[in-house]
């Protein structure tokens, strides 16, 4: 290897590049397609300015380094810059840029950007091989280096905020958008509220209404204007009016109507902010203004979300490439139900135009029928909870009276839950009794019924209104809820919360012989920070706090610049590491701490070997996560303080203990979406079991699936001695990638460390 860095024994060269509109995300996907390629032995290129870099050459397309990709993943937009290229839409332009990625002897391309750049980037595959054979018979390339590369290999990521593309659940950029447009609105509302105004919010989305949808349901408005389904009738301004008015007359103090950019009538014809506010003033004499959220949404620093599905998706897309054989077509890296999946890219471009092309020919049903069902069912639950009241129920239907109670500690999106719950079950006829302080209002008869304005304004509020506990009832106590179960009527309960909710339940269920008021449908909805819940892969809270603790540890690493200084970072996740790994992924920590993984005095010297070897050769930082219960031992203070004895001289340490903060906090639109998912599938199952013979009593799995387990199958997939699932999904997906993107650099001599972020 003498004089050689690995990468140059090789062939295989990958450029990659961001084109068409920034993202956030685009930072975290760059960094994991180079320190992926880096660590495969790959050389690999960034292109800067997208194609017009490609086109323009020289030093616009450049060798990367591990080091480059450093302390950037908290960055909005993108670092190596983004462009729009008419040039590159012409034969001459690929021309150009295939010549000049031969020069560096590339044929294999990781595009990050929207359906116009992936669309490109087909174009220029097919055209390949006839470039190159016309760059070598003019002789702009020579014979042999054109020979070399018969073939262009292309990954497609999309970089996007819309949410636009089929293929993908999310777009690189989507969540981020969603917190911006969220964020906003929600301050929007607060000063709404206060003059009792009306408001009328333009967020972004051409021919995709994701982001106006899903904006609408995360922040309570009113009413949403998308591009896939216009209202249904050619009077939608009376119909507007008549629900908004309902709203007012039942006490709400503001109205927000939210309006996608490329929104539109039956007719096809747009319907503009300006005008929605003139028709909010003439007729309902209502003081509205207008705000364009424009470029904001785009901005900012990513979710963790962003990070790590780019992370994820970037080291998947150079596992692609690199074995990709010429008989291989072009191919889009994606998320589906929360895995990393390739599918043809050309298929999901054209797929995605035909939404477009059905919203121009006006059929509407057709463009809702490719959005896909969870697309379709997130819209039909918003016109429920929107309303200003609920429907009357039907002549001689069975009005059910569920009780809705908290449970296990606070998660952020508890409120959201128990708001889309409540008026679901109100708008299908039936009652609702929120308990209060989980099973210990149930044992002393503490519960009130619920209105459709009780929840009002709960969607965007962190804690727990009906209050939680971690009470799980015994003896006495199960005998009381009995009797309350009988004197009130209960005919179905619905726990939100985590374990404790899952242990009672279950309780409850195996009573029944004992006390037969247990014979009535039961279901827990998974929520709890600590994503420690089998059957659902995501619990209602879990975003919120690693948000919060991506947030903190973005600001921790930014108070270090002078110093050299160590931090071990504790979150918390009791025995499940699932905070500690997402949060080390997104910000790039060099080293998680998890129970799963185990700690050993070996692992702790190897550490410390590590830093002090990185501290001495020029590193000016360290991060290290710890989840708090991952060795009952090896504390966060304990190594604190070994790493400060240790490597006095070379680096300074300081522990934080997150705390409670990872519990508060208002709930991120994801924890919010979700939420509301969720609910709406609890209650439709408690409602499908209450005429049964012997009702159903189970836990909510995975949504879109929306599969209930029956709740005794909850103590087979569970570790009862660390109170987490037999089997983490999420652990042996993203374990080895965040490891691989944060060691150190494999081509600088042993032990080198560069910034690692
Ligand atoms: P996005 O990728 O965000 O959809 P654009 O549609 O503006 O953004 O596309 C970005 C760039 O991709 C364009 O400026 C152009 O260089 C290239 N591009 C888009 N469509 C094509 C096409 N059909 N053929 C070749 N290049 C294209």
């Amino acid at each position: 290897m003498s004089g050689q860095t690995r990468n140059e024994q090789y062939e295989q060269r990958i450029g990659v590049l961001t084109s068409g509109g920034d993202a956030p995300g685009m930072n975290a996907a760059l960094r994991a397609v180079v320190r992926t390629a880096i660590d495969k032995g790959v050389a690999v290129y960034a292109i800067y300015e997208g194609y017009k870099g490609m086109v323009e050459g020289g030093n616009r397309i450049r060798r990367m380094k591990w080091e480059d990709v450093g302390g950037i993943m908290h960055r909005g937009g993108t670092i190596i810059g983004t462009a729009r290229c008419a040039e590159f839409r012409e034969r001459s332009g690929r021309l150009t840029a295939a010549r000049n990625l031969l020069e560096h002897g590339i044929d294999r391309l990781v595009v990050i950007g929207g359906d116009g750049s992936l669309t490109g980037a087909n174009a220029f595959r097919e055209e390949w091989s006839g470039l190159v054979q016309e760059l070598a018979e003019r002789g702009e390339v020579p014979p042999t280096l054109a020979q070399q590369h018969p073939h262009l290999y292309i990954i497609g990521l999309v970089g996007s905020i819309d949410n636009d593309m089929y293929g993908t659940d999310m777009t690189i950029g989507a969540d981020t958008a969603l917190h911006r447009i969220t964020d906003a609105i929600d301050a929007i509302s607060s000063t709404a509220s206060s003059h009792q105004r009306s408001f009328v919010v333009e967020v972004m989305g051409r021919n995709c209404g994701y982001l106006a949808l899903m904006s609408a349901i995360a922040t309570e408005a009113n009413w949403v204007f998308l591009p896939e389904s216009p209202p249904n009738t050619d009077d939608w301004e009376s119909l507007m009016c008549r629900e908004l008015k309902a709203g007012r007359e039942s006490g709400r103090r503001e109205s927000i109507v939210i309006v996608a950019e490329g929104a539109r009538d039956r007719q096809g014809n747009p319907i503009k902010s300006d005008y929605v506010k003139q028709v909010l003033e003439e007729r309902l004499g209502e003081d509205t203004r207008v705000t364009i959220l424009g470029h904001v949404q785009r901005g900012g620093s990513p979710s963790a979300f962003d990070r790590n599905m780019s992370t994820l998706s970037g080291y998947a897309a150079v596992e692609e490439l690199l074995k990709a054989t010429p008989e291989t077509e072009a191919k889009l890296v994606g998320i589906v139900g929360n895995r990393i999946v390739s599918s043809p890219l050309m298929y999901c471009v054209q797929q995605t135009h035909a939404v477009a092309e059905a919203i121009a020919r006006r059929d509407y049903e057709r463009a809702m029928d490719l959005r896909g069902s969870s697309f379709k069912e997130a819209f039909a639950t918003l016109q429920t909870l929107v309303r200003g009241a609920p429907h009357p129920p039907q002549a001689g239907q069975r009005r059910m009276r569920i009780a809705v109670l908290n449970a296990g500690g606070v998660a952020p999106g508890m409120n959201t839950a128990a708001r889309a719950a409540t008026r679901y079950a109100l708008d299908q006829g039936h009652y609702v009794l929120g308990v209060q302080n989980g099973f210990i209002g149930l044992i002393e008869n503490d519960m009130r019924e619920m209105e459709w304005m009780s929840v009002e304004d709960w969607t965007s509020v962190g804690g727990a209104e009906l209050g939680t506990t971690r009470k799980i009832p015994t003896g006495a106590e199960l005998y009381a809820i009995a009797r309350n179960i009988e004197e009130l009527q209960i005919d179905a309960l619905l726990v939100i919360g985590g374990s404790e909710g899952y242990q009672a339940v279950l309780r409850l269920t195996q009573e029944r012989h004992t006390f037969p008021a247990f014979n009535i449908p039961m279901v827990c909805l998974p929520a709890t920070i600590n994503n420690d819940l089998p059957g659902s892969e995501l619990s209602v809270g879990a975003d919120t706090a690693l948000n919060g603790i991506v947030e903190v540890v973005d600001k921790i690493k930014q108070s270090a610049v002078a110093s050299r200084r160590c931090f071990v970072v504790e979150v918390m996740g009791r025995y499940c590491g699932y905070l500690a790994l997402m949060s080390g992924m997104a910000t790039g920590a060099e080293r998680v701490y998890m129970h799963e993984e185990g700690i050993t005095l070996a692992d702790l010297q190897n550490d410390l070997e590590h830093l002090i070897r990185g501290f001495r050769q020029g590193k000016r930082l360290g991060l290290l996560i710890r989840n708090e219960k991952s060795h009952p031992v090896y504390t966060t203070a304990f190594m604190s303080e070994l790493f400060a004895t240790e490597g006095k001289g070379y680096f300074e340490v300081r522990h934080a203990i997150l705390g409670h903060l990872q519990q508060g906090g208002n709930p991120t639109p994801f924890d919010r979406i979700q939420a509301t998912r969720m609910a709406t599938h609890c209650m439709q199952y408690l409602i499908q079991e209450d005429p049964k013979p012997t009702p159903g009593s189970g836990f909510l799995g995975r949504t879109g699936a929306s599969r209930v387990y029956p709740i005794e199958e909850w103590p087979r997939m569970v570790d009862f001695a660390h109170d987490r699932p037999r089997s983490q999904w999420w652990l042996e997906i993203c374990a080895p990638i965040a490891k691989a993107l944060a060691k150190p650099d494999p081509d600088t001599p042993m032990g080198t460390v560069h910034g690692f972020a």
